[in-house]
């Protein structure tokens, strides 16, 4: 895969927008300034890998904004070392960002050929999460307990199988909302409280699955 001072240049770019958004993060700007989005790209749409917008990845799926990404990695306050699993491994382009964050990453994804195709790439950009198929929806139950969880699809309810499978002092962040728009929900786990924090609204495709949407909705 060629990483040339042309891209590097388009990602130093992209860097400094995320900072005018509000990005404060070093980890998480030095990361996405390290990750080639445009390997994630087909040729038609390579031109776009640098922009700040999502773009479809197949399957009806997208690969997330890099603004969505750097939000949602910031809120999670990665260390290196933490244990962090993410619901929607679509692209692998997140699960890369919290692997150059030094995140040791449980990656789990419901649609069959988007788990197969992202298995077998990831690796050859040199990230290697632990990938899953399955409904992410109930979490990861065999490898809990984390001590972060990212769900990168809007959800109807934030489902409680995550909460319990988060650490004391861990973190969930989760889009909660309708099948268009979602708040960006932070939970912290604090004994047996629940701290909920709300921010701004996204759009993400939604998550399916027992704690999601109904496939046919
Ligand atoms: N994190 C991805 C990336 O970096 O490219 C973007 C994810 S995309 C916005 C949402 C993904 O969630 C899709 O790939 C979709 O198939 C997956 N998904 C939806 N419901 C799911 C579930 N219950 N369990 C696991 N993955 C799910």
């Amino acid at each position: 895969m060629e990483d040339n001072y042309k891209q590097r240049g388009l990602r130093d770019k992209l860097v400094r927008k995320l900072r005018l958004k509000g990005i404060t993060d070093e980890a998480v700007l030095s990361a996405i300034g390290k990750v080639p989005r445009h390997a994630f790209f087909d040729n038609a749409l390579l031109s776009h890998a640098y922009e700040d917008k999502a773009f479809p990845i197949g399957e009806g799926q997208t690969i997330s904004q890099p603004y969505t990404v750097a939000f949602q990695s910031e809120k999670l306050s990665v260390k290196p070392g933490e244990k962090i699993l993410e619901v929607g491994t679509g692209s692998g382009y997140q699960a890369a960002i919290l692997l150059e964050m030094g995140a040791k990453v449980y990656t789990i994804e419901y649609n069959r050929k988007l788990y197969e195709t992202t298995k077998d790439f990831l690796p050859m950009l040199g990230y290697r999460p632990y990938f899953f198929y399955g409904d992410g929806s109930k979490g990861l139950p065999a490898k809990a307990p984390f001590n972060k969880i990212i769900v990168t699809a809007g959800a109807p309810v934030v489902p409680q199988a995550l909460l319990e499978q988060l650490n004391d002092n861990g973190i969930l962040i989760i889009p909660v909302g309708d099948r268009e728009t979602q708040k960006m929900t932070k939970l912290t786990k604090k004994g047996k409280k629940i701290l909920k924090e709300e921010y701004n609204q996204f759009a993400f495709v939604p998550l399916l699955g027992e704690s999601g949407w109904a496939h046919s909705k």
